[in-house]
């Protein structure tokens, strides 16, 4: 902008002038050409409108001779001083006929010329018009105002406005620089870190912007996931050794055992087989639930929606589970009418159902009560099953749902267990977007409940 500027600024000027200029001319003509002369109280006027715009002026007729003259500018004024001419030296002011030949073929000139004495470079315009009585030539003279030490403090503003913009720019974008790729650079880092799966040493750092600070944010939400996942992996593949290796050891020895004691004792071959089908079943069982858990942790499988009897639900689960309870001599005592519709899956919700039934079957001393309660309630069917049995200790409490949690190997029935069970509730449930939980007191029993909230239409 400033050298557009620079450049501009001085022909802009002289147009400007030039134009000034010409306009005077039209005045003067304007008042020429009425009567061939200029009355005298147009003279003062007029006289006072040159000045003010810091012109001299002359004018001649055809004969040369000098019809007005305004100098306002003494020696500032060319019009009175020798001039080159068309390669001839002249002093307009005296050489009327001399200078008036040049516009007998032209009618206007403007011509640049340096006045000696102040040394200020000029502007001359001259005019040719015809009037009634005569051609008049109208001469004006004006300078061209010394522009230059203007642009020269323009100038030097300009050029240090911009060095300390530019010194200013260049420090800031070095420190936005710095800024930003810092975090960059020690991200990369972490992410090299974390492809070497050392998740717990990396660590993404976030910045004063927002987008690295929300990238930092989802690469170290990321990473946790990974060292979840890592962590599932490892769990998995343990407790999937464990619990498989302790079925295979017992096969392995009881068949072991027909090929080399009982195999032809009927009685204790039976037996022995009996335990290698119990454990095949249980390994069976096992894998079954582990398919169901990945299936419905990986949000493969969709809800078969339905109303359905969840009074006749729970008759038909305890059936299935009526040897277990009279083997053990317990007493289950249903609370609930005799019927009442919910909108589910039938049969996620009967395998919930089991689930904690048969949890409660496992703990309970023998001989115990075991007390089932459907209700309505506000928003909802919620369902308990209370039993008085070993309960569970505080600490155990939040991990109960996790899979393959299992607190006390020792005290469980002859029922499968895989650890699994209420990880699969869990899901289910969540998947019913159900309230459910668990109250207990270690020695004194357990309360598990869920709640079906009833949003859709029965
Ligand atoms: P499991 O197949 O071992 O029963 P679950 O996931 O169903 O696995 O239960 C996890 C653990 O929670 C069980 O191993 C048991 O220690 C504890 N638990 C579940 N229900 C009860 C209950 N009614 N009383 C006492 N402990 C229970």
């Amino acid at each position: 902008m400033g050298i557009l500027q620079f450049s501009l600024i001085r022909p802009y000027y002289r147009d400007t002038k030039i134009n000034s200029l010409k306009s005077i001319s039209v005045k003067l003509q304007d008042l020429l050409l009425v009567n061939d002369y200029i009355e005298d109280y147009q003279l003062k006027q007029t006289t006072k409108y040159i000045s003010d715009n810091n012109v001299c002026a002359i004018i001649f007729n055809d004969q040369g001779d000098l019809l007005f003259d305004i100098d306002s500018l003494g020696n500032g004024c060319m019009l009175d001083q020798e001039i080159s001419f068309a390669q001839k030296t002249i002093i307009p002011k005296h050489e009327g006929i001399e200078i008036n030949s040049y516009l007998a073929d032209n009618n206007e000139f403007t011509m640049e010329l340096t006045n000696n004495y102040t040394n200020l470079d000029m502007v001359m315009y001259g005019e040719k018009v015809q009037g009634n009585l005569s051609n008049y030539y109208i001469y004006l003279n004006t300078p061209i105002e010394p522009v230059d030490s203007l642009v020269l403090f323009f100038k030097t503003q300009y050029i240090s406005s911009t060095l300390i913009i530019l010194g200013v720019s260049i420090l800031l974008a070095l420190y936005i620089a710095k800024k930003l790729s810092n975090p960059i650079v020690s991200m990369k880092k972490s992410a090299d870190i974390l492809a070497l799966q050392k998740y717990n040493q990396a660590d993404f750092k976030g910045s004063y912007f927002l987008e690295i600070d929300e990238l930092a944010k989802t690469l170290n939400k990321a990473t946790n996931k990974l060292s979840q996942i890592e962590e599932l992996r490892k769990d998995l593949v343990a407790n999937m050794s464990h619990d498989i290796k302790t079925p295979l050891t017992m096969i392995k020895a009881y068949a072991e055992m027909i090929r080399d004691i009982s195999f032809n004792d009927d009685k204790k071959r039976n037996e022995h087989l009996q335990i290698i089908i119990q454990e095949v079943d249980y390994l069976d069982n096992l894998v079954k639930d582990m398919r169901e858990l990945s299936k419905m942790q990986t949000g493969n499988y969709l809800l078969n929606l339905s109303n359905f009897d969840i009074i006749k639900a729970l008759n038909l689960t305890l059936d299935l589970l009526k040897y277990l309870i009279d083997k053990n001599d317990l007493k289950i005592i249903i609370h609930a009418n005799s019927s009442l519709i919910v909108y589910a899956d039938e049969i996620k919700i009967k395998q919930v159902m089991a689930n904690f039934l048969s949890n409660a079957i496992k703990h309970s001393y023998d001989g115990g009560n075991i007390d089932i309660y459907i209700k309505q309630t506000i928003d909802g069917v919620s369902f308990q099953v209370q039993d008085y049995g070993i309960g569970i200790a505080k600490e155990d409490l939040p991990y109960i749902w996790d899979r393959y949690y299992k607190i006390d190997k020792k005290f469980q029935r002859n029922i499968h267990s895989s650890g699994l069970g209420l990880a699969i509730c869990k899901a289910i449930l969540d998947s019913h977007h159900a309230r459910y939980g668990c109250k207990t007191k270690k020695g004194e029993g357990s309360l598990f409940y869920f709640e079906l909230l009833q949003e859709n239409e029965l």
